[in-house]
């Protein structure tokens, strides 16, 4: 998964018991990195990647497992570490190293926050890296910024920039935010990457 938008949370190992079944066949699936995969050769998914969030979007809508915690402060516990609005939450654990892109994507073009997945101030915050990369090319509250630099273990190592923004210092991909989500629904510039227009002093 592309750099500035994995959440690549090393150290944290969830339950390996609670496996995500196969929406098709059922079988549990097996995990490598940002993927997970059926095994079944014999299932119709055999050997393709699948993201975690579309797997639990079928599920869901197949009545076999619960939605993630919706968009609300304070964030309820998983593995005693607050969810982000972004962190898929299937078959009763936390998926950390993965990222829902269908979540993303409303963070990015509805201007809501990555933690608690509310609306954004007209100013907000984003966590920078040292090549200039914003993490999870989304943006946050002042108190999500807080909760997630005391929180989160990938952060307490990787020691972000906070940067106070408006929209207009948001490159998308390059572009200038307000141009690429003008239209309602940008197709095809997903997972978008975002960087500061400025760079940081
Ligand atoms: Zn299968
Ligand atoms: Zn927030």
């Amino acid at each position: 998964m592309t750099r500035g938008i994995s959440a690549s949370i090393e150290g944290l190992v969830p339950d390996p018991g609670k496996s995500l079944p196969c929406p098709t066949c059922g079988q549990a699936l097996q995990e490598q990195d940002d993927w997970v995969a059926c095994g079944n050769d014999q299932c119709s998914m055999w050997g393709m990647s699948l993201s975690v969030w579309s797997v639990h979007r079928r599920l869901v809508a197949a009545g076999r497992d619960a939605p993630a915690p919706g968009a609300g402060w304070p964030r309820p516990l998983y593995d005693g570490l607050p969810h982000t609005y972004l962190t898929p939450v299937a078959a009763g654990r936390a998926w950390w190293r993965h990222v829902d892109a269908l979540r993303l994507e409303q963070c990015q073009t509805q201007w809501l926050c990555q933690v608690c997945g509310l609306r954004l101030e007209h100013q907000a915050w984003l966590l920078v890296d040292a090549g200039g990369l914003v993490l999870m090319s989304s943006a946050l509250h002042r108190r999500c910024v807080d909760l997630s630099m005391a929180r989160c273990p990938a952060l307490s190592i990787e020691q972000p920039t906070e940067r106070q923004v408006v929209r207009e210092q948001i490159l998308v991909n390059g572009r200038p935010w307000p141009l690429v989500y003008a239209t309602n629904r940008p197709e095809g510039i997903l997972p978008a990457l975002w960087t500061l227009a400025t760079p940081i002093a």
